[in-house]
């Protein structure tokens, strides 16, 4: 009887000694992720080497994909987008969960929105001929209403025969204020970002992170606020859109993929 009860209790307590392990608060962010991303893994469909559904890695980071349907400055749905997730590199992901992270403890309303990560080649050749057509000027008047010649995208290096994207580490994304709607105003194509200033996707100087044109000190400082939490994380920012991050220690720096988001 006496040996019973000494093997039940060294059960219980070896039972509840493994489920403390699990919920050990000395495990780093980054192993508790790793978990939370393995387990993930089985239930979604097979991805490339690398990389990672951005919800099994972070599920509270908002997503509004603008690519996969009309909302973009293209007006149409972009190839190679054929469901609404998030996919991006491994590295990248687990950078941005220690953004949201930090940026919750600045302010627990707050949250990451992306709008765009891994881009497939196919969808980059898709914006390169859209440029390159005079004749569709469907989104001009919210996007770019300044330049008279769509060609000038290109000079101004809006649009590119390849982008960081297709890399898998870039990604383009806002701050949201989470008890806002995301409803888009289809007149302005303004959404529930923060202030910004500018609109993403913007084609104009508005959206460069330094310019003259933007004077409202709210905006600077929502901007500065994304990129000072993105540059802690590892990531660099591009001067010509205040929403564009890549990944500086970026795992394929010279691969570009084609394969479709689904
Ligand atoms: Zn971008």
């Amino acid at each position: 009887m006496i040996l019973l009860l000494i093997t039940l209790i060294a059960f219980f307590n070896f039972k509840s000694q493994a489920k403390k392990k699990i919920f050990d608060t000395k495990i780093s962010d980054h192993e508790r992720v790793q978990k939370l991303s393995d387990s993930g893994k089985k239930f979604k469909r097979k991805l490339p080497y690398d990389f990672v559904y951005l919800s099994d890695i972070d599920p509270t980071i908002h997503q509004d994909l603008r690519y996969f349907g009309k909302n973009n400055f293209t007006g149409k749905h972009v190839v190679g987008y054929k469901k609404h997730k998030c996919i991006m590199t491994r590295s990248a992901a687990l950078a941005l969960f220690k953004v949201q992270k930090d940026l919750k403890k600045i302010n627990k309303y707050y949250s990451l929105k992306v709008y765009d990560s891994y881009r497939p080649q196919k969808a980059v050749n898709c914006f390169w001929n859209w440029a390159k057509d005079k004749g569709d000027l469907k989104m001009k008047k919210i996007f770019y209403p300044k330049f008279l010649d769509k060609k000038n995208l290109f000079a101004k290096g809006y649009i590119a025969k390849k982008s960081g994207h297709s890399r898998g580490s870039t990604i383009d994304l806002t701050i949201i204020d989470i008890r806002k709607e995301n409803r888009i105003n289809t007149a302005d194509f303004s959404d529930n970002s923060i202030n910004m200033g500018s609109i993403f996707d913007y084609f104009g100087k508005e959206s460069h992170y330094e310019n003259d044109l933007i004077k409202d000190l709210e905006a600077k400082s929502n901007r500065k606020l994304l990129r000072d939490l993105m540059i802690t994380h590892g990531f660099y920012p591009y001067e010509k859109e205040w929403w564009h991050f890549t990944l500086k220690n970026e795992s394929h720096p010279n691969k570009y993929f084609n394969f479709d988001i689904e």
